[in-house]
């Protein structure tokens, strides 16, 4: 397997940058993480355009315009083409003598490989998750590598033995340190509204979407806390969490509990779902 750094192929343990990189010293960085199904992608478009938003937002210069081919190039040489998987892109503000500021000339550093994962099966999982509080900075609409709190909320998780926490912000839920959050309340679906404090996911949008096209009620208001107790279904969505039902919140002090099998909304949700990578990809 072949891994892309700064317009070179090279094997994974000898690609190297240098301890310089703003994104090593800083994480000022932006990523992408992109499916394929097969080797097809998914929702290719919709990932390079969130990918320029990320950069444009953090003003990082770096043309994506041969981003396209580096990305099937990556299936290919990882020799993933009949497998299902995904693409991490990282983009990090070069290397420069470390200064806050960004410096005024640098080469971004451009990293690109393709990885195996699965893809299938989300259908069977019920899982319990770890309610936190939101440690995050005001722009999680960005998708920056600067990912502590994340990775720290997430490891509390972790510890339960749960592979995801859902996050509490001023009494609202907002999201998972890496997934999207939905509430079923009287049929309809709830989800927070895209802005400064979620992440506008991939997947979440296309839910959206086929919400829509499906005549499911869908609100993007963000839940209070205190409404919890109306709630009939909870599910995250992600690129590789697709659309995962959630069986139990775990509370510090209480446990709440969504029932022993799936909801009947996951579970339309989730077929219509398979049903669009199907329509999209051919497989
Ligand atoms: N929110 C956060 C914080 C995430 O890290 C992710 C995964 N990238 C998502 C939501 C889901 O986004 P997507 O559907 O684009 O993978």
């Amino acid at each position: 397997s072949k891994v892309y750094l700064n317009g070179e192929w090279l094997k994974p343990e000898e690609a190297k940058i240098s301890v310089f990189d703003r994104g090593f010293l800083f994480g000022d960085g932006i990523y992408e993480v992109i499916p394929f199904y097969s080797g097809k992608l998914f929702l290719l478009k919709e990932h390079l355009q969130r990918l320029r938003y990320s950069l444009n937002e953090v003003e990082l210069q770096c043309d994506i315009s041969d981003f396209e081919s580096i990305i099937l190039k990556a299936i290919e040489l990882t020799e993933l083409n009949a497998a299902d998987g995904a693409i991490y892109i990282q983009v990090s503000r070069g290397m420069a003598p470390r200064t806050h500021y960004f410096p005024e000339n640098y080469d971004a550093t451009v990293l690109v490989y393709a990885y195996k994962t699965n893809l299938r099966g989300f259908q069977n999982q019920f899982k319990d998750v770890l309610v936190s509080n939101d440690l995050r900075w005001h722009r999680c609409d960005i998708k920056s590598v600067s990912l502590m709190a994340n990775i720290l909320a997430n490891t509390e998780a972790k510890k339960s033995d749960f592979s995801e926490n859902i996050m509490i912000r001023d009494g609202y839920f907002t999201e998972g340190s890496h997934s999207s959050l939905f509430f079923v309340k009287d049929e309809s679906v709830y989800t927070h509204p895209n802005g400064k404090f979620i992440l506008p996911g991939i997947t979440r949008n296309l839910l959206i979407k086929l919400c829509k096209e499906n005549n499911i009620v869908i609100v993007e208001k963000a839940l209070p806390v205190s409404e919890l107790d109306e709630v009939t279904e909870v599910f995250i969505t992600g690129t590789t969490t697709q659309i995962t039902a959630i069986k139990n919140l775990h509370f510090p002090d209480r446990i709440i509990n969504f029932g022993n099998d799936i909801g009947k909304v996951t579970r339309r949700l989730q077929l219509l779902f398979c049903e669009e990578v199907k329509k999209r990809t051919g497989v």
